[in-house]
């Protein structure tokens, strides 16, 4: 029986176009799409004139879910998974699959081939127009909304890599002027809405950017802060 394939494909953060060749290939060949929002990647299959079932999977899915997935591996499917935006499992539940099929992997002598097909994602869209030097960072993804959130503000105090983050349209000023607390003078860039009609880049101090930022709320954030 041939090998079962887990294809893992980044799709694109706004503008359908940034999608790859190979992207492409693989959500035309296999023989079905795990997705988090089917209307979302319906669009995108749509635009691209592909006509693929779509299995919904986020993290509330059951077990059996996951148990029905891996079955279909076992059976030699080959499976794209793809996330809402960017690259599945950079902060979205796309690696809690990928880590489920690999604890799989380690007790069974079949293994399913796990694949990436690399493209967008938010983070280094957004660290490749900071202009700050990105031979390292730290990516946070989203901050704790509550709990442990006052504990790792204190602890980046120490930080001097350069610091990525996620924030959503409703927090981001809030966000901002805690980090504020916690960097200081330290440069800062913030993206908004990358890839979309309105992509905005704002670089300065964080009075300057929060000010911006307040004239024009709506949309989704990346906040880089420059290095110590
Ligand atoms: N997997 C995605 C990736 O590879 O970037 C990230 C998914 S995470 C659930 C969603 C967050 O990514 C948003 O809240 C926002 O902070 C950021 N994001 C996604 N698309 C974006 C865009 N077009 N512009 C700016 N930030 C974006």
């Amino acid at each position: 029986m041939k090998e079962g394939i887990l294809y893992v494909v980044a799709t694109p953060i706004g503008n359908l176009a940034d999608i790859t060749l190979r992207a492409l290939e693989v959500l035309k060949k296999v023989d079905f799409v795990i997705c988090e929002d089917t209307r979302r990647t319906s669009k995108l299959l749509q635009y691209y004139e592909i006509k693929k079932r779509l299995v919904s999977y986020h993290q509330h899915s059951k077990l059996r879910k996951i148990d029905w997935i891996t079955r279909q591996l076992k059976n030699g499917k080959e499976v794209a998974l793809v996330s809402d935006a960017g690259t599945p499992g950079i902060n979205d539940p796309g690696g809690i699959l990928v880590n489920g099929i690999n604890k799989i992997n380690q007790e069974t002598r079949r293994k399913i081939k796990i694949v990436p097909i690399p493209g967008s994602s938010a983070s280094t869209a957004a660290l490749s127009v900071s202009g700050f030097p990105c031979d390292k960072f730290l990516f946070l993804g989203f901050l704790p909304r509550k709990k442990g959130r006052n504990k790792l503000l204190e602890s980046l105090k120490k930080e001097k890599k350069v610091v990525v983050l996620y924030e959503s349209c409703y927090r981001v000023v809030k966000t901002l002027e805690e980090l504020k607390g916690v960097f200081g003078k330290r440069e800062l860039c913030v993206c908004r809405e990358l890839t979309k009609k309105f992509e905005s880049i704002y670089r300065g101090s964080f009075n300057e950017v929060v000010k911006r930022i307040k004239e024009k709320q709506k949309g989704e954030f990346v906040v880089i802060i420059n290095k110590l």
